[in-house]
């Protein structure tokens, strides 16, 4: 799967969440920006988002958020766990491909307490955006 963030697709309909933190226990001062991106594959719909979170310019950590449940996944993902084990879709949990520039518990406890119905409804809302944005690509082949 291929990943992109959805402001280069769906434009200024995107909004990007940034948080300040102060005196955290697990991670630095500072302001922490929450970008995600979806998988740009018109035809795949793995309802899940990839969360590039910036601190002082740099990606710090990646989060992988799932937002429906573990049962949709299985039955997305299929009966076949045993040659091909199932990522973790469900709910956050830290990308592979994360640099871990800051403390994985701490970013996870964060993007945890920050989650709510609000921003839920983002990510369902820019994924749908994103999906329709892309499957209308003309250079598109199939
Ligand atoms: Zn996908």
């Amino acid at each position: 799967m291929e990943f992109m963030p959805a402001g280069e697709i769906i434009g200024k309909a995107h909004q990007v969440r940034t948080v300040t933190i102060k005196q955290s226990p697990q991670l630095p001062d500072g302001d922490y920006s929450f970008i995600d991106s979806y998988c740009a594959d018109p035809d795949c719909d793995c309802r899940k988002t990839m969360i590039q979170v910036i601190h002082n310019e740099k990606i710090v950590s990646i989060i992988n958020y799932g937002w429906e449940s573990a049962e949709f996944y299985k039955n997305w993902w299929g009966d076949d766990s045993n040659n091909n084990p199932m990522p973790k879709m469900h709910g956050a949990s830290i990308d592979i491909t994360s640099p871990d520039l800051v403390d994985r518990n701490g970013i996870l406890a964060l993007f945890n307490a920050l989650l709510n119905d609000i921003w839920v409804a983002k990510f369902k809302h820019h994924y749908r955006e994103f999906k329709k944005a892309i499957s209308k690509e003309p250079s598109r082949s199939n």
